[in-house]
């Protein structure tokens, strides 16, 4: 008998479940609760400029799902950029990363930071040190943020970056932050390339985006576009929003199924629309945490050249990174001559009416002139954007996955697991459950 198949979701994860149930003839249904499929992976329109849910950029580690989207969805409609990136700290742009670009500090402070990283590699060097190698740190070592940058880059990278970064991106005490979300996002380089980024202007191009993947025409709505080109029309439903789940006699909004596959949010998940969950598991998901994200858009006469994006750990500046999609792809603006900036403030609670501000900094850093550059402000809002890391996240998450699979429930994507993770992590994981459940 054929299996009744639910996915809750149109963003990348729900849209690639059904892609790969559908290559083996597997019938489902998809409900999305907007009028428009691709989650966070969208892109809006206002005035002739075309915005994305701030910079969403692709890079791939999976072969199958890196031919997907390059070949069969994007269709050969992308560029490859190599990364020009940049972080604004004391009054000037240094190349990212930080830690392996210390050369435009002034003095005492790159030699702060080149000094506080040599101390991390306890001289007298141990024959096993590699010093020509860049090591992955491995993240699951249970120390919190604070002790793992000293740890590992010493007291001034931690103290001018690593620390007040991920502080304000992630709206968390660095010593109250468990590493399990980096698994290989921030490199730790070799002695020889902090020395030749200390006292060399070097090219220092380490980390998993120093090239990726953009879309040429659309923005990254592209690449939903591709999926839903795919699909058989009349088994997405948008507008549909889930609001009752039943566990135990496997009920979604009055329809059985077989099994189901989630990317909502995990914490609304549990707290708001399944109705017949174990206390103890909603005690855990009272627990989950995320941060919201405002996403201000700047239109612009000009364009910015030179620069993909800018970080800045600095707390006087409300926003955290800055980027400028109309230097990922052409046709972004409504004349080739104009511009565009999106920036990311993000906070533990929603934030409204921060676009003066944005832009006032925006003058302040000198990106832009004054308010007569601006000729177009969209604001789009990310809730739940980024999954609080405490110490007591991977283990709830882990349980509460673990309770729902056993109904035959699969929580995936960045929500659905309530992990920091990027579009391609989604991709995998619906590709991974179809074919789970088709092998099943
Ligand atoms: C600020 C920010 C920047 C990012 N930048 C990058 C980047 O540069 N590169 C990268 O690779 N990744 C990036 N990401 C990550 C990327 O956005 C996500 O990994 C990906 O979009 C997640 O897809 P998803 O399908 O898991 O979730 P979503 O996109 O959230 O999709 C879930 C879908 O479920 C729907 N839904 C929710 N509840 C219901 C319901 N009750 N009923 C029906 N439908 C429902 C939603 O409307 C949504 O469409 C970024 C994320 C953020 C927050």
């Amino acid at each position: 008998m054929t299996k009744k198949i639910i996915i809750i979701g149109g963003g990348l994860a729900g849209l690639s479940a059904a892609y790969f149930l559908n290559t083996e003839g597997m019938s489902f249904t998809l409900y999305e609760q907007n009028d428009r499929f691709g989650g966070f992976c969208k892109t809006e329109e206002s005035n002739g400029f075309y915005y994305d849910y701030t910079g969403h950029l692709l890079h791939f580690k999976d072969q199958e799902i890196k031919s997907l989207v390059l070949d069969d969805l994007l269709k050969g409609n992308w560029f490859l950029h190599a990364r020009k990136s940049f972080i604004y700290l004391q009054d000037r742009y240094l190349k990212y990363p930080f830690q392996q670009n210390l050369y435009n500090l002034p003095f005492w402070i790159k030699m702060e930071c080149f000094f506080g990283y040599l101390l991390t590699l306890r001289l007298p060097l141990p024959k096993s040190l590699k010093i020509f190698t860049t090591k992955k740190i491995k993240s699951s070592e249970g120390i919190n943020l604070y002790d793992w940058a000293i740890k590992y880059f010493g007291r001034g990278i931690s103290k001018y970056f690593m620390i007040p970064y991920n502080e304000k991106i992630w709206r968390l005490a660095a010593n109250e932050m468990s590493v399990s979300w980096m698994k290989g996002y921030v490199p730790r380089p070799s002695l020889l390339e902090v020395f030749n980024g200390t006292f060399f202007d070097s090219k220092g191009g380490l980390g998993y985006n120093a090239k990726f993947y953009y879309p040429k025409k659309g923005g990254i709505q592209a690449l939903v576009d591709g999926f839903v080109k795919k699909l058989p029309e009349k088994r997405l439903f948008k507008n549909k929003k889930i609001t009752e789940i039943y566990l135990h006699n496997k009920m979604v909004n009055g329809d059985k199924f077989d099994k189901l596959i989630t990317t909502m949010p995990l914490r609304t998940l549990i707290l708001d629309v399944i109705l017949d969950v174990d206390d103890d598991i909603k005690e855990k998901a009272k627990k989950l945490k995320a941060n919201f994200v405002l996403n201000v858009n700047i239109g612009l006469k000009k364009k910015v050249i030179g620069k993909h994006w800018i970080y800045f750990p600095d707390d006087k500046f409300i926003f955290h990174r800055i980027g400028f999609i109309n230097n990922f792809a052409e046709g972004m603006t409504p004349h080739p001559e104009n511009g565009s900036i999106y920036t990311e403030i993000s906070a533990k609670k929603e934030l409204d009416n921060l676009e003066w501000q944005v832009i006032e900094d925006l003058i302040k850093v000198g990106i832009i002139k004054d308010f007569t550059d601006v000729i177009d402000i969209k604001t789009l809002k990310l809730p739940d954007a980024y999954a609080s890391y405490d110490q007591q996240h991977d283990q709830i998450v882990a349980d509460i996955l673990a309770y729902l699979k056993k109904f035959e429930i699969y929580s995936i994507g960045r929500y659905g697991k309530w992990e920091y993770a990027a579009m391609e992590d989604a991709m995998r994981q619906g590709r991974d459950i179809a074919k789970d459940i088709l092998n099943a």
